[in-house]
């Protein structure tokens, strides 16, 4: 069914586990992505950046919000990194239950007047907020934005932050980069800074940039305070990957000859991911 990003996660956070935030930007990638939660028993979260909004058009957003009602696992259809207060209001007119605010390249206070503006708002019509504090780094062109050096997110503004902005969960900055880390650059949380953070701010907390992080870090966040993972890259490489060896096959012509296979080979990481998050068989305790 489809519910509210605050719904999913608030469950999430009692439980200690973390509920994967799939980016989709296709009908196949999508539909796919909600097979293979049905099929862990596995509750949902949606991620749609405006790019890749903007690629599918408003139109598949109605069909997305069609399908998760459908879905026998709890689905939350969730604005990925926010730019405006305006482009929110959009977000939520499309149907969004859930929505990011990303001010966290603005200066503190800032952050804080936009991301307070936009819970405000979101709240008196039912809809979640994420907002972030601190900056995840960007890898390369081809990944949502980021900065250049990662700006730890402090403990001590965190509380604040979020006693002001009365967000219902909050994205921070341990050490996590957008896109695919290139071969120079060793991936490394810091979970301690996690442990404090959760341990003064008991509420959902959430990493970006959760592809290609060793699987034994992430499993140990989702179990100690983290209660979302967003995953774009791992999952698309993955479909990509498969698209570019079927079609080597110069026959091929069909989408439902070609892409069955990618969506396949995609669920294959997803599942993966389901089960390193604890998410599996989760869908029961909703
Ligand atoms: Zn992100």
């Amino acid at each position: 069914m489809l519910t509210t990003g605050k719904a999913i996660l608030d469950v999430a956070n009692e439980h200690s586990f973390a509920v994967p935030a799939f980016n989709i930007s296709d009908w196949a990638m999508f539909k796919g992505i909600v097979e293979i939660s049905e099929e862990k028993n596995a509750p949902l979260i949606v991620g749609i950046h405006p790019d890749e909004a903007r690629h599918i058009g408003r139109e598949m957003i109605t069909g997305i919000i069609e399908r998760s009602h459908n879905a026998s696992v709890p689905v939350a259809i969730h604005w990925d990194h926010g730019a405006t207060y305006e482009q929110i209001l959009r977000a939520i007119q499309y149907g969004f239950t859930s929505v990011m605010i990303d001010a966290s390249l603005k200066p503190f206070d800032e952050n804080i007047a936009i991301s307070k503006r936009v819970a405000d708002s979101a709240h008196a019509l039912g809809i979640s907020v994420e907002a972030e504090l601190g900056t995840i780094g960007a890898t390369d062109g081809e990944a949502e934005e980021g900065a250049d050096t990662i700006i730890y997110t402090d403990p001590d503004d965190a509380v604040t932050f979020v006693e002001v902005t009365g967000a219902d969960s909050l994205a921070i900055a341990i050490g996590t980069y957008h896109g695919i880390y290139p071969a120079h650059l060793k991936p490394e949380l810091k979970l301690d800074l996690l442990k404090e953070i959760k341990s003064r701010l008991p509420i959902p907390l959430v990493l970006h940039g959760g592809s290609g992080n060793p699987d034994d870090e992430i499993a140990e966040a989702a179990r100690i305070g983290i209660n979302k993972i967003n995953i774009s890259s791992d999952i698309k490489v993955a479909y990509h990957d498969k698209m570019r060896e079927m079609l080597a096959d110069g026959k091929l012509r069909e989408p439902n000859s070609i892409q069955p296979a990618c969506v396949e080979a995609m669920k294959v990481v997803a599942a993966h991911k389901i089960d390193l998050f604890g998410a599996a068989g989760k869908g029961s305790l909703y």
